[in-house]
């Protein structure tokens, strides 16, 4: 039996995908080959490439000026190739501080140039948004950069920042796809695989035409945007099966209503479980209601020390990987894409008959 898998990543896949990989692994379309085994030049992993991009294209509406990368890298080495590729002789850059994966990117940035912290919730603990009416942007600086979903801390951003004409740049890694979203705005998005779009070792980013111009001169040959574009994804050999297992689950979110259909599903599973906690004298999550991710619902046993008899138990009741980051403690359950709401409401069940017992 599977179980439900709350990990923030690499996290759970839709069981469909799964099991059409499953099928299709040994033998890929006829070719007598599992798609790992074929050739990133051949016309049959062009085709998954082309299309894993198409249908990308289609479920984010994206406009013709922005290009699509697949890239071999994990999300944090966009903090290096953001400044390399963006600050184009900028000294300047403005960083949102939210939480500890835009903090992680911005002690990366300080190898690069000045960075300028904007805002920053971290005298709250990370549990609000900066409002923007307290951001001290630079309109001088190469780029904005913020994380529109904090995956440890879980806090999301409902609302795009407004920075002007100075590009804006987000990491989007665990939201990204969760719902419909205007994509003009940005400059740049970056995401890694392994919490809604597949398994780890890729990461897509979007970028907007008029970025794309040639990295600073000491930039590694891979880690340059403007080159990889222009390669198509190809500068080396790509993660191939990764890319596949993607464009599967593109194909699994077109297939199940779109980014809408996921939108409605993911507020009411968010919506659940938060409207439990909130009733709750047992579990808390402090998170200010307005900013609570609905993919990374962070949770505390007001009395910690039943943290392993909670996460023993869960995991034996097949409601795995819920110990939160060990940055913040408790517990933390990840809801992406792909966790159906049985999974929430047997999470809900067990958790209220834990605080039964032990409450
Ligand atoms: N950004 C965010 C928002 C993340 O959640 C993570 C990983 N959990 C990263 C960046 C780093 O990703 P990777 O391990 O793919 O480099």
């Amino acid at each position: 039996m599977r179980a439900f898998n709350f990990s923030a990543g690499p996290a759970t896949l839709p069981l469909e995908v799964i099991t059409q990989v499953q099928e299709e692994l040994p033998n890929w379309r006829g070719t007598g080959m599992s798609v790992m085994e074929l050739s990133h030049r051949s016309p049959e992993f062009a085709g998954i490439l082309s299309e894993a991009e198409l249908d990308l294209r289609e479920l984010l509406s994206l406009p013709d000026h922005y290009r699509v990368l697949f890239c071999q890298e994990g999300a944090s080495a966009h903090w290096d190739m953001i400044p390399l590729n963006l600050l184009q002789g900028n000294t300047n850059a403005d960083y949102i501080e939210s939480g500890y994966w835009s903090y992680r990117a911005i002690e990366e940035g300080r190898r690069y140039c000045n960075v300028n912290i904007a805002a920053s919730n971290r005298i709250d603990q990370f549990t609000a948004i900066p409002d923007q009416s307290e951001w001290r942007l630079n309109p001088k600086a190469a780029y904005v950069h913020y994380c529109s979903n904090e995956t440890i801390h879980g806090l999301e951003f409902f609302w795009t920042p407004d920075v002007g004409k100075v590009p804006l740049v987000v990491d989007m890694s665990s939201h990204f796809l969760s719902r419909p979203m205007d994509i003009t705005p940005f400059g740049m998005i970056y995401a890694g695989a392994q919490k809604n779009i597949g398994p780890a070792g890729l990461s897509i980013v979007i970028i907007r035409d008029d970025l794309l111009k040639p990295a600073a001169a000491r930039t590694p040959f891979l880690m340059n945007y403007h080159d990889q574009v222009h390669a198509h994804s190809m500068l080396n050999t790509p993660p191939t099966f990764t890319i596949w297992v993607a464009g599967l689950v593109f194909q699994w979110i077109k297939r199940h209503g779109g980014l809408s259909a996921m939108a409605k599903a993911n507020t009411q599973k968010s919506g659940l479980l938060y409207d439990f906690l909130d009733k709750s004298g047992f579990y808390r999550n402090p998170v200010k209601h307005s900013d609570r991710s609905h993919m990374n619902v962070p949770f505390f046993l007001r009395e910690p020390s039943l943290e392993d008899a909670f996460l023993k138990e869960s995991s034996a009741q097949g409601l795995k990987q819920l110990r939160g980051h060990a940055v913040v403690g408790g517990m933390r359950a990840s809801i992406y894409n792909a966790m159906p709401l049985a999974g929430v409401e047997a999470l809900v069940t067990f958790m209220a008959d834990f605080e039964r017992r032990y409450g």
